[in-house]
């Protein structure tokens, strides 16, 4: 839905329409606006031409069904991915894109390697999220937390990220929680900075994946440009500002950098206060390989007895390359 055409629509309305149609649209999950009763035949027809609220998108369902993935195709034919994942623990997470393609290449991305298309708008990170939302009423669930862990880096959009946060927070409307929102970022300092200011109390993920700039400048190009240091200095003045734990996420790549040594190096910086490791095992993507679950586990018993907290992420959708880092369009404009 073009939301800036949807707020126009309401400029000679009665104050109160705007918020009825809001909750039709983003609280009851209408597909069409003749289903929001409450609103005048005129007025939802009027919306239905000039405003309208279907969202196409081919959908890939996993074998054990816990992971559906959706390509949309966006009004300049350029196409992006979501993904839902589908928790034992009853939560559902939606895995949202930011932008189509992504500039940072890294190494074991295939969104990398796609290149960077363009920054995805308000709308069109919104719709990702409302696609999933109609999907899960229909078997009587909600979407209980968003991560901006899909196709692009956040922080290089950041605007639009943030108020597409704003408008899914919106008590009016979408309304889930601040707290339920994850933003992973490759190490972009001025998102971090920026985000520290934010009234929101959103979650922060830092992509690590090695402990020193040598390796992590081979996997992250954009290591070069934000090493470890300055982005470890950011994460601390975000942290004294928010008082908010951050997550360094860690592909644990076999025989690259799952070593007793890696571990050991990585723990020295990751012992500290409000940081938490999260091990993630690689997810084919061309050259690399996951570490076996016997080197993970020794990885996170090194960690742990340094201090270290450690969390250990599930692999979901891999089957319809719907994984972390699997995300790419081999058909995009
Ligand atoms: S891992 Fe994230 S930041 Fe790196 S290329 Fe892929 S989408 Fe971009």
């Amino acid at each position: 839905m073009d939301l800036i055409q949807f707020q126009k629509l309401f400029n000679k309305e009665p104050r109160y329409r705007l918020g009825q149609a809001k909750r039709a649209f983003f609280h009851d999950l209408i597909k069409n606006w003749q289903e929001a009763m409450v609103l005048p035949l005129s007025l939802r027809e009027k919306l239905n031409k000039e405003c309208p609220i279907g969202i196409p998108a081919k959908t890939f369902i996993s074998k054990d069904k816990n992971t559906i993935k959706a390509l949309f195709t966006l009004k300049d034919d350029l196409k992006i991915e979501a993904v839902l994942m589908r928790h034992k623990d009853k939560r559902n997470t939606i895995c949202v894109s930011s932008q189509v393609g992504c500039p940072l290449n890294c190494a074991f991305c295939a969104t990398g390697k796609m290149g960077f298309k363009r920054n995805l708008e308000i709308s069109e990170v919104v719709e990702q999220v409302l696609f999933f939302a109609r999907y899960l009423k229909q078997i009587g669930e909600k979407i209980t937390n968003i991560v901006f862990m899909g196709m692009g880096e956040p922080f290089l959009n950041y605007q639009n990220i943030i108020e597409s946060i704003t408008i899914l927070n919106d008590k009016e409307g979408f309304n889930l929680g601040a707290r339920r929102f994850s933003i992973s970022t490759a190490g972009i300092i001025e998102g971090i900075e920026k985000l520290a200011k934010e009234k929101l109390q959103i979650n922060l993920a830092v992509s690590l994946h090695a402990p020193n700039d040598k390796l992590r400048s081979k996997l992250m190009p954009i290591d070069k440009k934000y090493p470890i240091k300055k982005i470890l200095s950011s994460i601390d003045g975000y942290i004294k500002k928010t008082r908010r734990r951050v997550m360094f996420e860690y592909i644990m790549i076999k025989n690259l950098n799952d070593s007793k040594k890696h571990a050991q190096a990585l723990a020295k910086f990751m012992n500290k206060p409000f940081y938490f490791v999260n091990l993630i095992s690689c997810n084919p993507t061309g050259i690399f390989k996951p570490s076996s679950l016997l080197r993970i586990k020794k990885f996170q018993e090194i960690l742990e007895k340094e201090g270290v907290i450690v969390t250990k992420r599930y692999r979901f959708g891999q089957g319809i390359k719907a994984a972390c880092g699997q995300l790419a369009i081999s058909d995009n404009k």
